[in-house]
């Protein structure tokens, strides 16, 4: 497994990041034991670096997984706030929740540009001084908009960019995926860690499997790249592919024909909450009830965390 420093901040990272969101309530749901196993079986294969967010409900699996655990973990989390007490509120209960005393790296989850930077100053600076308290080790954003990447890019409090990036730029909010490239060089450039996302475009790209995953690794600015990972079986795939072998063709082949999608179940109610809080687009209240547009859904799962009738699953 490849190891890169991301960016400035002193922090060396697995190529190949664990994202968490896929396994966890918004999605999958897997029980404790089998998310948590999972985590630790690519931890014992060379991946060193987690990917979580407040909103993804997965500490608990990621504290499983390192009990007895001795080599060194990398571990992001995210958070929406955007005061300094709400900010102050998503980093504690992540050290509380995770039981250790520093997280790596925390970000502002989901910015959009400069003007949303700006309206979540006040969280900024609880984390800057929550950095120089030794709490966290470095910050950033996370972020779907090109605007957003060249705007974090410019602020020299943040260390760490965490952009989406996949061939077809699916999912990528203003511009293709040649902007979002620039973008990433501009911020490698200014000295940021940026990490990618989203490489499969939210599992569209998934019958595309190879082709999405050659694109991705040949990034050279990405110090690593999160990808969901739900099963052994994509565990060893991306790890093979990470490393730089030939993942087995059978496997490859079984995996592409995983597809995804997103489900909303016949009690929903149509209040609307899923389509306020879905920045894609996709969503819409037709007959009463919510429906989606698959053309425009990332799978992100996002919705789901605001449905009040626990309606949405992405499978
Ligand atoms: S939030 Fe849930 S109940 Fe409300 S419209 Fe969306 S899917 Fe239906
Ligand atoms: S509909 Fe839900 S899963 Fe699809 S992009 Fe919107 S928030 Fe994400």
């Amino acid at each position: 497994m490849p190891y890169r420093e991301l960016g400035s901040t002193g922090i060396k990272v697995s190529r190949l990041c664990f994202g968490t969101l896929t396994m966890g309530p918004l999605q999958r749901g897997l029980d404790l034991a089998r998310g948590a196993g999972l985590i630790r079986s690519a931890l014992e294969m060379g991946v060193n670096f987690i990917d979580t967010a407040e909103i993804y409900g997965c500490y608990p699996y990621i504290r499983e997984a390192l009990k007895g655990y001795t080599g060194e973990v990398i571990i992001t989390s995210k958070s929406y706030a955007y005061d300094r007490e709400g900010m102050e509120r998503s980093l504690r209960g992540c050290l509380e929740a995770l039981k250790r005393d520093y997280v790596d790296i925390f970000l502002l989850h989901e910015q959009e540009s400069a003007h949303t930077i700006k309206g979540h100053w006040d969280a900024v600076e609880f984390l800057v001084h929550a950095r120089e308290q030794g709490l966290v080790r470095a910050i950033g954003i996370s972020t779907h908009f090109v605007a957003g990447v060249r705007a974090a890019a410019s602020v020299p409090e943040f260390d760490v960019i965490h952009p989406i990036i996949n061939k077809y730029g699916i999912g990528i909010q203003d511009g293709g995926v040649e902007d979002m490239l620039e973008a990433i060089s501009f911020a490698a450039m200014m000295g940021k860690g940026v990490y990618g996302m989203k490489c499969l475009g939210g599992g569209h790209l998934i019958p595309r499997l190879d082709e999405a995953m050659d694109f991705i690794l040949s990034v050279s600015e990405l110090a690593a790249v999160a990808v969901g990972m739900q099963s052994p079986a994509e565990i060893k795939y991306n790890v093979d592919k990470f490393s730089g072998r030939e993942p087995d063709a059978t496997l490859a082949e079984q995996l592409k024909q995983k597809a995804r999608s997103l489900h909303i179940e016949e009690w929903c109610r149509g209040c609307g909450q899923c389509v306020q809080r879905c920045t894609a687009g996709a969503l819409e209240i037709a007959g009463g009830k919510a429906r989606v547009n698959s053309g425009l859904c990332r799978l992100c799962g996002y919705c789901a965390s605001v449905c009040p009738e626990f309606c949405i699953k992405v499978f």
